[in-house]
């Protein structure tokens, strides 16, 4: 096992790093369609759905979602996906407008590969704990003291971290990219120590991995998946890499998002144990809908304790305004995303 990085705590919810955002004021036109304080019923959340998109038609924009969303920001969305397909998608997409529904990385990658369109972001504070986890001056430090390394970077890093790298990776790719390279090759593999540690015992490699960490992930316990297992015994578990190597060796289907949902897909007889965030089971249950599916932790014993707050932070409302007014939108300094588009060309080309 490689020798570990910077060592420290997994970063909460808390103060979120905004580096490259250039516009982060929230948006200030008072003409909401609807009161934010009120819940939002069926019907005016349809309303809702409908104003936003008569705006893309208007504007030529695109709404990109990831898996983690709340299902009514995927099922307004012109394309769900993860991380790797998000960043497909962006580099393909002729609109004028992209909206990304994610976090701040994912906005910001989308900008980094198309500079010369508008992309907003519909809550500037959706940041990432595992972003948070690699600050561009640590990872400078680390490799200053580990010279002659290949750095490879998890997509879940901010621009500045990405300016440092060789190669972007996400789970979707990270093993496959990092086999093309040669086996003596030395890397430095951050910030996501999961899913590194599950790259070395894959490959036979000895990357120094940093020491980060989603706080998502880091919930999955392997005690409670051992008894859904003793109550499902017939059930397939998933887990994501960014899981424990103890909640991975009880996996049967390890991986991305993406290869869990085509794993359903393709089995949709099954019942699964699913060990990631829970926004990805409304995609599951929208292609699978005679499958069950059961979160972990179970719905209803730690309700809410499987969901990522930062992707909840996007909202029908808060998409509809930021199409509204243009506003907020993402902007990268000229030095860092000259460098950090580089390593992210790079993945696109070997993925
Ligand atoms: S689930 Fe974890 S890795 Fe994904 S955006 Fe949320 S904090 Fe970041």
């Amino acid at each position: 096992m490689g020798v570990t990085g910077r060592i420290g705590p997994i970063s909460k919810i808390g103060p979120i790093s905004l580096i490259g955002l250039m516009t982060p004021s929230p948006p200030s036109s008072p003409r909401l369609p609807h009161n934010p304080k009120n819940p939002i019923t069926q019907n005016n959340m349809s309303q809702l759905q409908q104003d936003i998109r008569q705006l893309c038609q208007k504007k030529d924009a695109v709404i990109m979602a990831h898996y983690y969303t709340r299902p009514e920001i995927q099922d307004t969305a012109d394309f769900i996906g993860d991380s790797l397909a998000l960043a497909r998608r962006a580099a393909e997409t002729s609109a004028k407008i992209i909206v990304m529904c994610g976090v701040h990385f994912m906005a910001e990658t989308c900008k980094l590969l198309c500079p010369d369109r508008t992309v907003l972001c519909p809550d500037p504070a959706a940041g990432c704990s595992l972003a948070d986890s690699c600050k561009a001056d640590d990872l400078r430090k680390f490799k200053a003291e580990h010279p002659g390394h290949t750095v490879i970077s998890y997509v879940n890093t901010t621009a500045a971290v990405k300016a440092l790298t060789d190669i972007v990776v996400t789970s979707g790719n990270a093993e496959r990219i990092v086999r093309q390279l040669p086996q003596d090759e030395k890397i430095i593999f951050g910030p996501d120590q999961n899913l590194g540690r599950y790259i070395n015992e894959a490959t036979g490699r000895n990357m120094l991995l940093w020491q980060g960490g989603c706080h998502v992930h880091a919930r999955f316990n392997a005690g409670v998946i051992a008894r859904m297992k003793a109550q499902h015994p017939d059930a397939i578990t998933m887990a994501h890499l960014e899981c424990s190597a103890e909640v991975l060796a009880l996996a049967d289907v390890k991986g991305s998002t993406a290869v869990m949902l085509k794993y359903a897909q393709e089995h949709p007889s099954a019942t699964y144990i699913v060990a990631t965030e829970a926004g990805i089971l409304h995609e599951m249950r929208r292609h699978c809908p005679q499958t069950t599916f059961l979160p972990v932790p179970p719905e209803g014993a730690d309700a809410g304790c499987n969901e990522c707050e930062y992707m909840r932070l996007n909202t029908l409302e808060k998409l509809y305004r930021c199409l509204r007014d243009e506003s907020p939108a993402i902007e990268v300094p000229e030095d860092i995303a000259r460098e950090a588009v580089k390593p992210i060309r790079r993945m696109l080309e070997m993925s």
